[in-house]
């Protein structure tokens, strides 16, 4: 049998849209001083050999590009277009000017949406000559990829009535900005070693799986473990929280890396 590759995950952002702190907030978990309460928008990088994708180009793209000092990036896959996973997409351009066509991941819907706030990288003529260039690749919940030896499945859940897709990496699986699956979806989730899900908060939320829902979701599928990310300052500080998840379940926070196969 041949080994599974092993997935470095780096968490490169775990807030969700509006960010922890948020703007005008004086919630205490906006104002406290534990480095893991603070939450740029998420996304995440999945890294194996000499191989990254990211995972969204949300706001915080670029200080999460330099923090973790990525120099170079095979592609990046969208989940869904809200600006908290693409108003990062111009600061794409130093891996442009590196590597040419940066490769992009997106349902036909995402692309659209990219094109109408992202006019001129996808403009044919009279190219503005600093812009960033792209490589676009269409896909659905029907494509199967494959990275140099890792199989990508793209998975659809809902956010509310809006389409979005997550990621299964081998046995590694991506979803944010969930509140329900279809049964057929959720049969791509078996088997999985490391699950990461939205937790957004307590409360319920009409687009967002809050804790209990994500809880219930990881007992449902069992994968051998589990991180929550998308998080709100509602949730509660992480160390407190972090204390009441079952074993196999753990509050991710920004910078965090975790190995999964
Ligand atoms: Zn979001
Ligand atoms: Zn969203």
């Amino acid at each position: 049998m041949s080994k599974v590759k092993q997935l470095k995950i780096t968490f490169l952002g775990t807030g969700t849209s509006t960010g922890v702190p948020m703007i005008t907030s004086t919630h205490p978990v906006s104002l406290s001083d534990n480095p893991k309460d603070k939450r740029l928008r998420s996304s995440i990088m999945i890294s194996w050999d000499e191989t990254t994708y990211i995972i969204d180009s949300g706001p915080d793209f670029r200080q999460q590009m330099i923090r973790e000092n990525v120099q170079a990036i095979e592609g990046i896959l969208f989940t869904h277009e809200h600006s908290d996973h693409i108003a990062g997409f111009d600061d794409i351009r130093p891996f442009s000017f590196r590597m040419g066509e940066v490769p992009i991941y997106l349902t036909e819907r995402v692309l659209h949406a990219l094109e109408k706030r992202y006019d001129y990288i996808f403009a044919t003529e009279n190219r503005y000559p600093g812009a960033a260039k792209v490589k676009t690749n269409i896909i659905s919940k029907h494509s199967t990829l494959n990275f140099k030896g890792v199989k990508v499945v793209p998975v659809e859940v809902m956010h509310g009535n809006l389409p979005v897709l997550g990621f299964r990496f081998n046995n590694f699986a991506y979803l944010t900005d969930i509140k329900t699956i279809s049964l057929e979806e959720k049969t791509k989730l078996s088997n999985l070693d490391t699950i990461v899900v939205t937790g957004l908060r307590k409360e319920e939320h009409s687009t967002h799986f809050n804790i209990e829902e994500a809880l219930e979701f990881i007992k449902e599928l069992n994968p051998k473990k589990a991180y929550l990310t998308h998080i709100s300052e509602l949730l509660g500080f992480h160390d407190e929280v972090e204390k009441e998840l079952p074993e196999n379940v753990h509050l991710a926070y920004d910078g965090l890396s975790i190995i999964s196969e």
